[in-house]
């Protein structure tokens, strides 16, 4: 069964494996699971006596590292609701959160933390919210996702049945967060599936490649999670090759789509490691689905099976293709919206909730998740889902990096367009990308229109394009291709 509460799975870390190392930041201080929790009790100590209480919410905004960590686990020991703030969130976003969110107490950079006698709520529930997530916002305002106890914990059960370590081998795990913090990714499914191991959580507080490089041979890591983009970016790397990853021996990918040319390479370069993939939203406090080390080299385009705790079902099926809007019910669903009733009724409907990414599912229960609805192409009524088409794209000559987006189109509606970063060194040449793609792809899903970027793709920190950047902001060439 799962513990009672955060605080009872903070406890028993603290009480199996007191002096055994919790948290490390890069360049910064280590904390054993005693010190952890002396801590962070101090933090929820300091927080009451300035007046925080029982569901009063404590925004954190500070940078990725030890203070944030202590700062969350003692809002929670406090029995507030932690509310991470994304950091790279302009004043007026911020400002959007602190309203949004009510918060009674703000953490700042610069600021001490609060401190103050020990102090915990201990007889906290499932159904007591712990957080609320406030979503990237890549498809619109931030919604801030209320997430529960039960939440947190049911994920924690998931990803450790799901990447298959047992809570033996746990204390030696060492995971390095190069996600951010304020995310579900970083927060949910590596700082506390670590504690749930009672192993360490060792966090990049400033992602740089060389530096993740650096951190996964020093601080012995054997447990790496992150997203797509950051695995390239590290592989391509000249110095990758150098260093010794043979004590890596679990790589879980997900967070954003996957080439399965990227997903080959994973698992080449890592040969140790099980690796697999996770599905998930904040608003499924982390992971839905997951696809293991057995099945990732032959349905690498998959994001796998259903986990354990959860149902899925689609909606709305298009007959033809059996792809629909994957549907996700179980105990790591969110409660909610906090304040937007609306957005609420319309997201989480009797009990399941729309994701709003189109999915199809085979016959042995594995998943694919083709795109998001928002991203889809509509062109003239065929349906182009932009993550084929990247796909694709990544395989093609001369082609480092790729975003498939619609070009408003008088006739069809929506027409495909590609932005595309070269290789170093390559010329771009579309007609010869256009003649690669008519042989892997549907005509109609060719892009028509090309724009290429010297710079790299903007991503958010989760690994995810912003195409709605791309959208408003590229300037497309001449068609190229079905003029
Ligand atoms: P917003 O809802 O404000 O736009 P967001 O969607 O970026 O924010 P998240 O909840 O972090 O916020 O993202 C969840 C989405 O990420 C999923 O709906 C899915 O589209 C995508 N995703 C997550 N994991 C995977 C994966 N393994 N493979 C493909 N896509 C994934």
């Amino acid at each position: 069964g799962l513990a009672p509460s955060l605080v009872a799975l903070l406890r028993a870390a603290v009480e199996a494996n007191p002096d055994g190392e919790a948290l490390v930041e890069i360049g910064g201080r280590r904390l054993t699971y005693r010190q952890l929790w002396d801590g962070s009790a101090r933090v929820a100590g300091g927080l009451a006596a300035g007046g925080v209480q029982r569901g009063d919410r404590v925004a954190n905004l500070l940078p990725a590292g030890v203070d944030w960590v202590l700062g969350f686990l003692g809002t929670v020991l406090a029995g507030a609701v932690a509310v991470p703030v994304n950091t790279r969130f302009a004043e007026p976003e911020i400002d959007y959160v602190l309203a949004d969110s009510g918060a009674k107490a703000v953490l700042r950079p610069g600021g001490p933390l609060p401190d103050g006698e020990p102090h915990v709520v201990a007889d906290q529930a499932h159904d007591d919210l712990a957080a609320i997530f406030y979503t990237s916002g890549t498809t619109g305002f931030p919604k801030g996702a209320m997430t529960s106890h039960e939440n947190f914990l049911s994920n924690v059960e998931t990803a450790l049945r799901v990447i298959d370590l047992d809570r033996a081998e746990g204390p030696s795990t060492r995971n390095l967060v190069s996600v951010p913090l304020f995310h579900v990714t970083g927060c949910n499914s590596q700082l506390l599936v670590q504690i749930g191991l009672r192993g360490t959580t060792v966090v990049l507080p400033v992602f740089g490649v060389q530096a993740f490089l650096r951190a996964i041979v020093d601080e012995r890591i054997n447990v790496l999670t992150s997203v797509p983009a950051i695995y390239a970016l590290a592989m391509a790397q000249p110095e990758f090759d150098a260093i010794d990853v043979g004590a890596v021996t679990r790589v879980a990918y997900g967070g954003a789509p996957i080439a399965p040319a990227l997903v080959r390479r994973i698992t080449e370069k890592f040969p140790n490691a099980r690796v697999g993939n996770g599905f998930g939203l904040t608003e499924t406090s982390s992971i839905s689905t997951f696809l293991p080390h057995e099945w990732a080299a032959e349905h690498a385009d998959s994001v796998g099976f259903a986990a354990p705790v959860v149902d899925l079902a689609l909606a709305e099926v298009d007959p033809v293709s059996g792809v629909g809007e994957l549907l996700i019910r179980g105990p790591n669903v969110v409660r909610g919206y906090w304040n937007k009733p609306e957005a609420t009724a319309a997201t989480f409907v009797d009990g399941w909730l729309h994701s709003g990414d189109l999915a199809g599912v085979d016959e042995h229960g594995l998943v694919r998740v083709v795109d998001r609805a928002k991203d889809m192409i509509n062109r003239g009524g065929e349906n182009v889902y932009s993550v084929e088409v990247e796909n694709a794209l990544a395989g093609a000559p001369g082609v480092a990096d790729a975003a498939v987006v619609a070009v408003p189109d008088e006739v069809m509606g929506e027409k495909v367009g590609a932005v595309v970063v070269p290789l170093p060194g390559a010329e771009f040449d579309p007609e010869e990308v256009v003649a690669y793609l008519r042989e892997r792809l549907a005509d109609f899903k060719v892009p028509q229109f090309f724009a290429v970027s010297p710079d790299p793709l903007p991503r958010n920190p989760g690994g995810k394009i912003l195409k709605r950047r791309l959208r408003d902001g590229t300037q497309w060439g001449e068609p190229v291709f079905g003029r």
